[in-house]
């Protein structure tokens, strides 16, 4: 007579980390899970091999447990799938809603620049967009379209936003202020809050336009490069002239007059442009930001800009360096301006579990001085991916194909990597620059995302243990931000 064999468990998909002398795993749903001594030493059993439920049960019970707390363990740990018996069922991917309320719009107001930088994704060797016939600037029609449309798209969102982007913004000012005028009429007639932030270079900054970001509390982001060597080797105008001696004291007044709004920097890392802690300490303790994100230039094969290999293991060993300073004055219970761990923990906290890497064409999309739709401001003015017009709406076919492509699910490396929740694939336009193909996986990064969410890891379980309290005012100050 043959019996059901008894369940046999063996290990589920998690990473195991360490931090502050406890053990934790991070788990495909994204979520983190910190192992006690019985907890750990059944997973160590489990890495021998499968082990069948009667004799998992007696291995713990002749450690010392009672049986209801063997079977409760055994239990927990199988809830989370940290252990898994019989077939393994993948765990349930997070699918996009259908209709997805829009939260913020990117408004390119203009696709003009008055520098030309040599790496740049709009004008350089890898662009995509094809701005040829359509308008320039964004017109006040077109604007408050754009307007309407953010407000009939988000209906149910008490708050949404608008980011002011470019070519370079500012080159568009008096547009900008006529969109924060009626922006916030319209939205306070919904009984509804509109907030704005802009991108810039900074070069035509003013006292009057200083003092009105900071009287409408408008988040700025500047594009830099670093001190006056490093940003005026790629960050130039058309004659070649490199933009640091115009910005700087642009910059400082800013940073003095603007106190309404955070005031951050955004590195853009190419070929000679890679030393991180120099720049970030220029950025933050000389020029005065609050805070300074590095992100590797995109490009398609090997352009003149590009870091190569050795580079990028220094550029992630200051990476490293940087983060330890960040855990330090998390634990001394301060803030600080490297905004790359910031963003993570942010997400860590959140417990995001990924179906896209980012909320272009689901909460987010961009339009561009046309009025043309896209997925958001990196693909303005690229035909081959307008997702619709503001005046007659989203075009829910294209905006499908692009979140079919675009999820995680679709992307088959990613089904195996720990990394997924945080990482689901990378960014759209990078792999279309890469690869040709929004929905590609961004595979050259692949080693630098897990090494970097590790060490993100880290720092979450050390503050989880050393001083919690930090992590949760850190969670109320992102909501509020
Ligand atoms: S792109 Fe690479 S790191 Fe990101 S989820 Fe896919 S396999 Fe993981
Ligand atoms: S597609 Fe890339 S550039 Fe666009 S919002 Fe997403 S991460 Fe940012």
């Amino acid at each position: 007579m043959s019996g059901v064999a008894p369940l046999a468990y063996r290990l589920g998909e998690f990473h195991p980390f360490a931090a502050a002398e406890h053990n934790f795993v991070y788990l495909p749903a994204g979520a983190l899970f910190e192992l006690d001594e019985a907890a750990g030493r059944l997973i160590r059993r489990l890495e021998e091999g499968e082990v069948p439920h009667p004799a998992l049960v007696d291995e713990l019970m002749a450690s010392g447990y009672e049986r209801a707390d063997a079977e409760a363990l055994i239990g927990e740990l199988r809830g989370a799938r940290i252990i898994v018996a019989g077939d393994m069922v993948a765990a349930p991917m997070a699918n996009p809603p259908a209709d997805f309320p829009l939260q913020a719009l990117v408004m390119n107001l203009t696709n003009q620049c008055n520098l030309a930088c040599t790496y740049c994704y709009e004008f350089g060797a890898d662009k995509i967009a094809t701005p040829h016939g359509k308008p320039k600037y964004m017109s006040l029609e077109t604007a408050k379209a754009s307007v309407d449309f953010l407000l009939a798209q988000s209906a149910g969102r008490k708050a949404v936003h608008i980011t002011f982007f470019g070519g370079e913004t500012l080159m568009n000012f008096p547009l900008l202020r006529d969109v924060v005028a009626y922006a916030r009429e319209r939205a306070q007639g919904q009984g509804r809050s509109v907030g704005f932030s802009l991108t810039t270079n900074a070069t035509l900054l003013s006292p009057a336009i200083i003092g009105f970001l900071s009287e409408h509390e408008i988040g700025v982001t500047v594009s830099i490069d670093g001190p006056p060597d490093l940003q005026d080797k790629r960050r130039v105008y058309k004659s070649g002239r490199g933009s640091y001696a115009v910005i700087e004291p642009k910059l400082r007044a800013l940073i003095a007059n603007h106190k309404t709004r955070a005031i951050t920097a955004r590195v853009t890392l190419t070929d000679g442009v890679t030393d991180v802690i120099r720049i970030y300490r220029h950025l933050k303790d000389n020029l005065g930001f609050h805070e300074v994100g590095f992100a590797p230039v995109t490009a398609s094969n090997r352009q003149s800009y590009s870091i190569d290999d050795a580079d990028m293991e220094g550029v992630i060993a200051q990476f490293h360096a940087l983060a330890d300073e960040w855990l330090e004055f998390a634990l001394r219970g301060e803030m600080h301006g490297f905004s790359n761990v910031s963003e993570t923990i942010g997400e860590l906290v959140q417990g995001v579990n990924k179906s896209h890497p980012c909320g272009a064409g689901l909460g987010l999309l961009g339009v561009g001085p046309s009025g043309d739709l896209a997925p958001c401001h990196r693909f303005v003015d690229a035909d081959s991916h307008t997702l619709g017009h503001v005046a007659t709406g989203i075009d829910q076919g294209k905006r499908s194909d692009f979140l079919t492509r675009g999820h995680v699910g679709a992307k088959y490396d990613c089904q195996t990597c720990w990394a997924r929740p945080l990482c689901a694939g990378g960014c759209h336009h990078e792999a279309f620059v890469r690869y040709g193909d929004t929905g590609h996986a961004n595979l050259h990064y692949c080693d630098w995302i897990r090494d970097w969410t590790d060490i993100c890891l880290r720092i979450y379980g050390a503050l989880s243990v050393q001083n919690p309290g930090f992590l949760g005012r850190f969670a109320e100050r992102r909501a509020l931000s």
